[in-house]
Parts: structure tokens; sequence; C-alpha cells
């Protein structure tokens, strides 16, 4: 007697092999049977009604590292299918750091904040978690920040760590890489990631290539400098041997749209060139980050509240240049939306930049400054600064799928405010959508780069894919009408097309609705 069947459905097992007619049966957490199911018996029958039937979806880069704390319902993930989400990423997580510098990670996300639960360790921080008896809905792959890292021993200061620094952190890198942590993210864009040299970044990439595991990386630059910013990551690998990945692939800049083909091509060729490199992108034209990613690099030196004192101090004229510069046009200003104020400043939360600017009777750049001061660096904003024509000939090639995301509720009256931006509840069943419009290629390889490309690319190996022993982590959809409904301005809204969902053999989603189960847990990388 099994635990689970799902019968009648089309088998898509994330291989990118052409569907079949089958089910899957599952027990204790594991499939036992993919394919043919006649005359297997289970507690419970789940029909598939002849839709697609594939392995859980694999967020490869988000940051629900402590989403599941204010909510264990994962609901923006759970409803698109997604069963595994990849965290720790662009330089962030809550650990590691010594004690006399642990208030540094107190500050470093945006949302949701868990000031208490910043930890020394990921092993503190899982035996908390234990301790607690907490639970969540989606299975967490953890990587270490490289930005935490930093903070964790030298705080926020933009100059080359001492060698005894470097030791430490490089030290703290390796034990974490032995307690199931996946790998290493950089987020070079960010204070204090951009405060990184060459040198440092290729010695924590030692580290990672010492214990095989993945060093992501938010580029330094993902328009102006993209090539440079490229190469920087390339050359990580080039030094160390390590496997890379280059989170977010965009194009982040006006006048280098169309560019799309010149900046795959680098990856290509370094992929000829024997460099172990991969991708991942969210299926959208827009960006959603930190304000003070418009202002020079001096002036985050510290933290990002530190855009805000100088921008009220002797340089301001300094930071206004920069904040001028990058927001040059009306065109910009315009197409900048902000998201969140993390509850500074609520009224201007879901409104256009050059909207408040009206309203407040200042130039759209002022009325940037002045963002940036009342919510003491802590605005993220929506930004509309990439080409359909990228965004679609990325999506064409083999990129992993990303939501860059978080694991959040429905109710907008549950995120404290924040006005976020549609890849938390919609990138998954926005590819599928997009894949069936625009024929990327058939449903089958969309599932594949949902799937066992993610878990590929982290090395994940007892799930992504539909066989017989490993986990059973499982999405039902119909391949004809799955779409996304999350827009711009109302993002909270629950997509269509998806059926049910198995976490680790159990039903997490019924009938297109959440069901009690709790059933994720942190995998650790062996
Ligand atoms: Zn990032």
């Amino acid at each position: 007697m099994q635990d689970i069947l799902i019968r009648n459905g089309i088998i898509m097992d994330g291989t990118g092999r052409k569907g079949y007619p089958g089910g899957i049966a599952a027990k204790d957490g594991l499939l036992t049977a993919v394919g043919n199911v006649d005359g297997i018996e289970a507690k419970a029958v789940i029909d598939a009604k002849g839709h697609a039937i594939s392995p859980g979806f694999i967020d490869a880069h988000c940051h629900s590292d402590t989403t599941f704390l204010r909510d264990d319902r994962c609901e923006a993930k759970i409803y698109q299918g997604v069963t595994t989400e990849v965290c720790g990423m662009c330089g962030d997580s809550p650990y590691p750091s010594l004690p006399e510098h642990r208030h540094n990670l107190d500050t470093r996300k945006s949302w949701p904040q868990y000031d208490d639960w910043s930890a020394l360790s990921f092993a503190d921080f899982l035996a908390r978690v234990k301790n607690e008896n907490r639970v969540m809905a989606t299975n967490l792959c953890q990587l270490i920040g490289h930005g935490a890292v930093r903070a964790g021993v030298m705080d926020y200061e933009g100059r080359v760590p001492t060698g005894a620094e470097l030791d430490v952190m490089l030290d703290e890198l390796d034990r974490e890489l032995t307690t199931g942590v996946w790998g290493f993210s950089l987020g070079l864009e960010y204070t204090p990631g951009c405060f990184a040299k060459p040198e440092e970044l290729a010695a924590f990439g030692e580290v990672v290539a010492k214990h095989d595991a993945l060093l992501t990386a938010h580029m330094r630059s993902e328009g102006r400098q993209e090539e440079a910013a490229i190469n920087e990551v390339l050359d990580i690998g080039r030094k160390t041997g390590c496997r890379v990945h280059i989170s977010h692939l965009k194009i982040d800049y006006a006048p280098k749209w169309g560019q799309a083909p010149a900046v795959w091509k680098i990856i290509e060729d370094a992929q000829k060139e024997g460099v172990r490199v991969s991708a991942d992108m969210y299926p959208y034209s827009a960006s959603c980050t930190s304000l003070t990613t418009r202002c020079p690099r001096w002036a985050v030196e510290g933290g990002n509240a530190m855009a805000a004192k100088h921008l009220q101090g002797p340089r301001r004229a300094e930071v206004m240049a920069e904040l001028t510069n990058r927001l040059s046009e009306k065109y910009w200003a315009d197409r900048c939306l902000i998201t969140s104020t993390a509850t500074t400043w609520p009224e201007i939360e879901g409104k256009y930049l050059t909207q408040v600017a009206e309203e407040l009777g200042m130039k759209y750049e002022d009325a940037a400054a002045e963002i940036i001061i009342r919510t003491e660096g802590k605005a993220t904003c929506i930004f509309f600064t990439m080409d359909d024509r990228d965004t679609l000939y990325f999506l064409g090639k083999d990129i992993g799928i990303c939501s860059d995301g978080y694991g959040l509720p429905y109710d907008p009256a549950l995120l404290f405010g924040n006005h976020p931006h549609p890849r938390s509840y919609g990138a998954f069943v926005r590819f599928l959508r997009l894949n069936r419009e625009h024929g990327f290629g058939t449903a089958e390889d969309a599932v594949r780069r949902l799937t066992s490309k993610a878990a590929d690319m982290l090395h994940l190996r007892d799930r992504g894919r539909l066989v017989p022993g490993l986990a059973a982590d499982v999405t039902v959809f119909d391949p004809e009408t799955v779409a996304d409904t999350a827009t711009w301005l109302e993002p909270w809204q629950k997509p269509v097309g998806i059926d049910h969902v198995l976490v680790n053999g159990e039903i997490a989603l019924l009938n297109g609705e959440q069901t009690p189960a709790r059933a994720g847990r942190f995998l650790l990388h062996k």
C-alpha cells in the first residue's frame, strides 16, 4: 500500500524527454513508481485529469531565508508549484558572523526583518529552528553570503581586508561549507561586497572549489560595465576552477538594450573554454532593488543608511551628481516604482518617483534624495530598466529560472506595507506561459529548466527528476492554461493552472488550494 498515487496524467519527468501517459506513486516521502501505475493501491489517490505531472519546481535564486519564520505557508511559491527554494543569494544571508559583529546582520534584510534571528553559523540557525519546532512549506537550500561574512568580520568598511581578517573569513566559509551549505554568493553591487578586489574573491573561490560547491554572483554591474562584470566572475572560475553562476542575468541599461546576444556569447565562449559557468534569470523586464544602488559606492560605505547621512552632509552635492546622472531623465524617474519603505513612509509605496516628486513639488532627483533620507536608505524600487527583446532572447537560451523573490503571503495586509515585485508570485507560471506563447522550447523542456536544470546547477542529486527512489516533490499542472496573474500594481494574485503539489511525499496543494501540510525542510549539501 502506497501513501499517494497520482494517476491519469502526462509524465514530464524533468529531463526534457517527451511526455507520456502515466502516473506516479510515493511512500515515505520517496517516489516508488513513475509511469505505469496500473494496479497500485494507495491511501490517497489523485486524478491528474490528463494534465502534466512533473517534478516540483526549484526556485534557483530567491531570498526566502527567513520568510518561513514569519509565515510558514510560503503561499507565493507553493501555489506556483515550487517545492524547493535556493536562498542566501546576492551576498546576503542571516549568518555567519563573529559574535562582536553580529549586529551587522540585523539590518541586511529589507523584508522580512528578523533582527533576532541572525546567527553565528548555519548550524546555530538550524539548531534554533529545530528547538523551536519551526516548520516550512517548501524545502530550502542555503548559500552563505559574502556580504554577511564580510560584515560579520570587518563591518561595512570600504577597504581591503587585512591578512588576518581574510583568514578568519575564509575559515568561516570553510566551516560553513562542511555543515550543509550549498555554496557562496557574491553581491558585488551592494555594500560591503562592492569593496572586494579580485584577490579577495579568488581567495574565497579557492575555498568554494575545495568543497566543490557553487559560487553565485550578483555582478558588480548589470548594465554599463556588464562585460567587465561578467569577466570578473568568470575569472574567479578561471583562477580557482570553482563552479561559477551568474545570478539574474539581464541588461539593465538602455544604451545597451538589444545586446543580449553579445552578452550571452561571452558566457558561451567561457563554457567552450572550459569555465564551469551557469546562469539564471527572472522572466520580467524590470528589476527590484534598493534606491541607494543609484548612489555612488563610497556613499554606502558603512551601510545603506550612510547614503541618507551623506545626503544631509557636506558631500550632498557629490551624491546628488551620481543620483541625478543615474536617474538622469524623466524617462527613468517615470520607470521607478517605489515598492517598499520598510514601513518608514507607507504613503509613497506603490507610486512612481515622478508621482512622488509631483506631490512633493520637487524635481525627481530631489524627491529621490528625500526618499533615501526619510527611509534611512531602506526604500526599494521596481526599476523598469530592461528591454523585452533582451529578456526574451535570454529566455530562449538554456538559462535557469528564478524568482529573486520571497515566499510571500497573498493577503496584502500581511506584507507590512510592502509592495513587492510580481516575480515572487508569478515567475514560474509566467515562464511556462511565455514558453507556450513564444515557443522557446517544448513544454517538456520548459519543465526541465524549472527542475533538473536547477538541481544540476546546485548538484542537488535527490530531486529535480521523476525517478523512483528520488524525493516525491511533484507538481501537477495544465500546460494549456498555466499562467501568471500577478501585475505590477497588484502583485498578490494566485496563478492559474497549478492543480496539485507534493512536498516530500505529502500533499501541499490539492485542487488549487493549500493544505495544512508543512512538509518542507532544509536540504543539506553533503
Ligand atoms: Zn541580486
